[in-house]
């Protein structure tokens, strides 16, 4: 029998009269059926978080350091039947999905481990101040497809450790592990703590202008970024928004050809290229171009594109039709334009499933659609450069700040070029490696704020400084 997804809000699980089909984007097959909830689901869920705060935000840290933990356990503890649900759901090849899954419960447990003491600003006989962190209350937070688990898990952990309680809305095209979770999370987190209610794309302008909401944590793309700022400014709520990025790669002419071309490759195509930080513009020096370009190309023939559950699928197919067929424009744009393919090219509409070939363009102009735009898929185009001043040009000349790559055999060049790029990550010599305790955070329009680590943690915080004016003693 069909498993029956249901929503967890003030500890229970609930259905709803109105459902909405999620489909496996392999096959296009509905693969489960969730709640779509409206405004009055919603309100019952604030309204529980809202209560369980009180409890919760006095709660000693220690305590929510415990619940945290035990739910990161209980995702480990399933992974085996998540990462199958993740795969049918979202696409990505099974070894992704257990690489989200298994990131996923590991990033609760280090976040669970941070600290935010209080600050004394001065103590000096005449006065002590003291700064302290106060949790801000109820969270709304806002997830989107590409990882969904992941994207959940990094709002959950610290918004509770830091004494909030949360309301999250998964995307509507990805819902089913996370509510899978949510029974996993029902018995562990107290009633309300966390509530996890699904719907349309329309129920998220409701968390962001809910009067009883005092902060917005969302990951998306900059259009709806930009849609909740503006929500959000009604009643002056917090936000922290990770973004959209168009993220550039620069590979110095000493970069040793036959090491990086699989490493490169594979921080496009990860997740079939859905990836926030993905690598989506590779810019390599022109002493190379060719023998790298070459050698990226060989090996992405290698790699075998299809449905994720199947072994040896390595690129999956994209998520959702929407941002198939805005793929498929792109690649349409760069023939209409006649913009030369190393690398596939060639999508066929009309058969079943999202696929898209593994596709490299060789050397477009600046200008290109699939080099200005943030293209969330299998396609990446490879530009040629002469000098490193040009490359860092054309790596910073884009609205989106995100992040960003160098690839070099010696370190301290890589770390001058990366110091002048104008992203909130650079990596030198690897790619998409979070560290849990550094922030991670985009700079122009790839958003505001930061996830991870005590920058993270103090997003769901305001400070409190309180200073006690000492009497000076009688006959002083
Ligand atoms: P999206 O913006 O379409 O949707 C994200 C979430 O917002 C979904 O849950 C959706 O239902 C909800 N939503 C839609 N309209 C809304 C509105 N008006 N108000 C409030 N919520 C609304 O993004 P997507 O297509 O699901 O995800 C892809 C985008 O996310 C890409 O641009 C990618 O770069 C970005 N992303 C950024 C990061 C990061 O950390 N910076 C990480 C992952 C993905």
């Amino acid at each position: 029998m069909a498993h029956s997804y249901r929503n967890l809000i003030d500890g229970e699980m609930i259905a709803t009269p109105a459902t909405l089909d999620v489909v496996n984007p392999a096959n296009e097959e509905v693969v489960g059926t969730v709640p779509s909830c409206g405004e009055a689901e919603l309100d019952r869920a604030v309204a529980a978080a809202r209560r369980a705060f009180k409890s919760w935000r006095a709660t000693p840290i220690e305590e929510r350091r415990r619940v945290i933990n035990a739910m990161a356990d209980a995702i480990a503890t399933n992974q085996d039947e998540l990462y199958r649900l993740l795969t049918a759901e979202q696409g990505k090849p099974h070894h992704q999905a257990k690489g989200e899954i298994f990131g996923a419960s590991a990033m609760m447990k280090a976040q669970a481990a941070l600290e935010l003491p209080d600050v004394i600003n001065q103590d000096d006989g005449t006065r002590l101040s003291r700064t302290r962190r106060v949790p801000v209350g109820v969270v709304g937070g806002i997830v989107p497809w590409n990882f969904p688990v992941m994207m959940a898990a990094q709002k959950v952990a610290p918004a509770l450790l830091s004494g909030c309680t949360i309301v999250l809305k998964p995307s509507p095209f990805t819902p089913l592990t996370t509510l899978r979770i949510a029974e996993l999370w029902k018995d562990i987190a107290p009633a309300g703590a966390v509530n996890i209610i699904t719907g349309e794309d329309s129920l998220g302008p409701l968390i962001t202008a809910h009067p009883d909401i005092d902060k917005i944590t969302f990951t998306g793309s900059t259009a709806t970024g930009k849609k909740i700022m503006e929500g959000a400014s009604k009643d002056l709520k917090r936000i922290t928004l990770e973004l959209g990025g168009n993220d550039a790669s620069i590979v110095l002419p000493d970069a040793d050809v036959a090491k990086v071309a699989e490493q490169l490759f594979w921080s496009s195509f990860t997740n079939a290229g859905q990836i926030c930080v993905a690598a989506k513009r590779i810019y390599i020096h022109e002493d190379i171009y060719d023998e790298l370009s070459q050698a990226i190309a060989a090996y992405a023939s290698t790699v075998k594109v299809g449905d994720g559950s199947q072994q040896g699928t390595g690129v999956g197919p994209i998520q959702n039709r929407k941002q198939y067929e805005r793929v498929c424009e792109l690649i349409q744009d760069a023939k209409d334009n006649g913009y030369k393919f190393l690398l596939g090219g060639n999508v066929d509409p009309s058969g079943t499933g999202y696929y898209v070939p593994i596709t490299i363009l060789d050397n477009p102009p600046e200008d290109a659609r699939i080099v200005a735009e943030e293209q969330f898929g299998p396609v990446m185009p490879l530009m040629k450069f002469s000098t490193t001043q040009e490359a860092i040009a054309r790596a910073n000349a884009s609205d989106y700040g995100l992040a960003g790559a160098v690839w070099t055999s010696d370190p301290e060049a890589g770390v001058a070029v990366a110091e002048q790029l104008e992203t909130g990550t650079v990596w030198v010599n690897e790619f998409l490696h979070f560290n849990p305790l550094a922030p991670f955070g985009g700079h122009k329009q790839s958003g505001f704020g930061a996830e991870y680590g005590i920058e993270g943690l103090k997003e769901f915080t305001y400070s409190q400084v309180i200073t006690v004016k000492h009497e000076a003693p009688v006959g002083a």
